[in-house]
Order: structure tokens, then C-alpha cells, then sequence
């Protein structure tokens, strides 16, 4: 049997005025998602479970078969995953971004998109700075870089994500709770040494956004995740995609990792290579899950045109080829949902369940339907505990 599963991020949406009252998904041409919730059948899961923020962090876990409630640790242990950065059971990992905030104001979450060599050498200056035994920087792209804790302090603190408090003052969300000091020395300490650093100055002189201070969050030790293979008996998989979380979720199952020439976070990304290297990887893993951002991002921008091109590239590029590429077997079934829905008209994540769609061996059609997210909750097949969806798939929708 061989398994596809296309993630197109962030697809699901509100009806908006701009497109006659129709949701993006219900607007876009999608004649292949279709065909999957034609031919085979299409529900509602709950992929955010009560109680957590809605993020493609716990939502693609659900998505994949794991409880967020039992495994979800942090976003960045997932992102520590993804570099490879080895992690023992009581060792911590923050987030560790680089903000512009100005007169105690958050503004800016990404520092001007800081270029990595700037973010690289200011973070290095930190470090060697610091003199604060058992914590080590790790660069990331850009603003995200990564702080590991290799030492005895047991953190219990609240920390709030720099995207969620744009132009908000940040002295109510620094962080609180058991370890909080050492996390503010690190703050400060950056502050002080970002305020005059060559690097701010010349960013100032071009207009650009300084790095005022790196700001730290999203902690949590390493997940101890069994891996797929152990937990579903699906020996060979592979993910595709263009985000660091994704790639550190594949790692911590035990799957392989595919990159692609040109591939994104964004609509410039290679929709066509990712179908095809979608459709080759079939040929030697069991299951491939493609994971596409671009209709997220749109989604953050209020771009709702840019959303709609996004869906149809995928359904066309993706699904398509996939789903031609899925017939030449004997046995094969395909999953399509995105991970959670990004609202056009508020630029953030919802919480609605998202809409999925399957079809392939031994899935009877149920109600012949376009899909979209109004036909998913027409039918009666929703399922409240997302991370049950994998077995509901794998098992060809019988539970
Ligand atoms: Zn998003």
C-alpha cells in the first residue's frame, strides 16, 4: 500500500465578502481535491485540541497521529530536531529571536528579516559576553536562532511568542516563573550590547529595523515521541517541505527528509518540483507527506488572491500528479487537509476544524461532494481527537 498525505497550510478560511461569499477553497479550481472527496469521502478534524494555541506546531503533530496533550513539548525542541542539535532528556531549548522593540514597544518580531551573517555576529558578540555557565547559542535563518540550557536550573516559565504582541508593550510579557531571572539577564544583557553595535548602526543610517534585543520563548526539553514506524507499522516515509518545524517533526518519527530545488515558505516556491519529487519519492518510501507554506503566509498578508493561486498551483502541481502517480500501484490511498485554517480577515490562525479529504483502496464513496469546507461539515463525519485521523487513514476510513 502506499500513502500520500498533502498539507496545503493554512488553506482553510471564512467565506469572504471578496469572493461572493465563497471561502478560498470553495473559489479556487481545484478539480483534484475534488476528485479525492468525490471518489472517496470528506469530514471535519479537530487538529488544535482544547487549551492550545493554534499553530502548525500542534496541529501537524495531530495531523501525524501524536496527542499534542502527551507530546507536544515546545516549538523549539521541534526546531532543535530539525538542525540536528543533540538533546538530552533534561537539557532545555528557547527560541531565541532577534526583535526590534523601541521605547518598551514590540515592533517588530523578525528585526527587519535581519540578514543571517548580521544575526550571526551579534548573537556571537552575546555569547561571548554572557560569562553564563551551560547556555549555548545556535543560529538559525534569519531572526530565528536557538538558545540550549545544558545545566541544573529547572525552568517553569511563562513566555509569550513576539509575533502575537505587535505594537504592545512588552513589559507585561516578559518572562515569568521559576528561572525567569536568568532568562532577563540574558535580555538585558543584550540590550545593552545591541544598543551601540556597529552592526545597529549601520542598519539605522539605511533605514533598516535594529535588533534591540534577542527575545526568548517557545522553551521546552526534547519530546519523547515514539517513532512512526514503531507506533504505525509503516516501515519507510519521507516529508517534504520547506519549514524547519515540519523537518524536526520528520526527525523525531525516524523519516527522511526530501529537499527540493527552489522550494519556499512562499508562493515563489516550486510547486512543480515538489509535485514531481512527491511522485519519485512514492516509488521508494511507503508514505510521503508534501507540506505546503505558501497559502499560510498569503493567508498572514491579507492576500487573499495570492491564497486562491496558491490552492489552485498546489492542486494542479500536487494533487494532480500525485494522484495519476498513486494509480499506477495496485493499492494506494491519498490524505488532503491543511493543518489548521489562517483567516484572511484577522491574518491569524483559527480555530475551526479544518476540512480533509480521502480517498484510494477500499474507501467507499459517502457523499459525492466538491470539497470545501462547508461540504466537510455537511456530511456527518467529524472527528474531535485529530491525532485518531492517522489510524481512521491508514485503515482506509473503518475504525
Ligand atoms: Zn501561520
Amino acid at each position: 500500500m502506499k500513502y500520500a498525505i498533502i498539507i496545503p497550510d493554512g488553506a482553510a478560511d471564512d467565506p469572504l465578502a471578496e469572493l461572493g461569499n465563497r471561502t478560498p477553497l470553495e473559489a479556487a479550481h481545484t478539480p483534484n481535491m475534488d476528485r479525492v472527496a468525490i471518489e472517496g469521502r470528506q469530514g471535519l478534524v479537530r487538529t488544535v485540541p482544547d487549551g492550545f494555541e493554534s499553530g502548525s506546531d500542534v496541529a501537524i503533530m495531530s495531523l501525524l497521529g501524536y496527542d499534542p496533550a502527551v507530546y507536544h513539548t515546545g516549538r523549539a525542541p521541534l526546531e532543535a530536531a530539525a538542525q540536528s542539535i543533540p538533546l538530552a532528556p533534561t537539557d532545555w531549548v528557547f527560541r531565541c529571536n532577534v526583535v526590534t522593540v523601541v521605547d518598551d514597544v514590540m515592533k517588530d518580531h523578525s528585526a527587519g528579516g535581519i540578514s543571517n551573517a548580521e544575526a550571526q555576529r551579534l548573537i556571537a558578540d552575546l555569547s561571548r559576553a554572557l560569562e553564563l555557565p551551560g547556555f549555548e547559542f545556535h543560529y538559525g535563518v534569519s531572526y530565528r536562532n536557538l538558545l540550549v540550557y545544558r545545566g541544573h536550573e529547572e525552568f517553569n516559565v511563562t513566555t509569550k511568542p513576539p509575533h502575537e504582541i505587535p505594537e504592545q508593550r512588552i513589559d507585561k510579557y516578559l518572562p515569568r516563573g521559576r528561572g525567569s531571572d536568568l532568562l532577563l539577564r540574558i535580555m538585558n544583557r543584550s540590550q545593552e550590547l545591541f544598543a551601540n553595535h556597529e552592526i545597529n548602526q549601520t542598519r539605522r543610517e539605511t533605514g533598516l529595523n535594529p535588533a534591540s534585543l534577542v527575545w526568548l520563548w517557545g522553551q521546552g526539553h526534547a519530546p519523547n515521541m515514539p517513532r512512526f514506524a514503531d507506533r504505525f507499522g509503516i516501515r519507510s516515509a519521507c516529508m517534504i517541505t520547506g519549514v524547519d518545524l515540519l523537518r524536526g517533526l520528520a526527525a523525531l518519527l525516524g523519516w527522511d527528509v526530501r529537499e527540493v530545488e527552489g522550494m519556499t515558505s512562499f508562493h515563489d516556491t516550486n510547486y512543480a518540483g515538489q509535485g514531481k519529487a512527491t511522485c519519485d519519492a512514492l516509488d521508494g518510501y511507503d508514505l510521503v507527506v508534501s507540506h505546503v507554506e505558501a497559502p499560510d503566509e498569503a493567508s498572514h498578508q491579507a492576500d487573499f488572491k495570492t491564497k486562491l493561486a496558491s490552492i489552485e498551483h498546489i492542486d494542479r502541481y500536487i494533487v494532480g500528479p500525485v494522484l495519476e502517480k498513486l494509480r499506477t500501484f495496485d493499492e494506494w490511498r491519498i490524505l488532503v487537509m491543511p493543518d489548521h485554517p489562517t483567516n484572511v480577515a484577522t491574518r491569524k490562525h483559527g480555530h475551526a476544524p479544518p476540512p480533509f479529504a480521502m480517498a484510494g483502496t477500499r474507501v467507499r464513496s459517502v457523499r459525492p461532494m466538491p470539497y470545501s469546507e462547508r461540504n466537510a461539515a455537511a456530511g456527518d463525519l467529524k472527528i474531535e481527537r485529530g491525532h485518531e485521523l492517522m489510524e481512521y487513514f491508514l485503515r482506509g476510513g473503518n475504525l
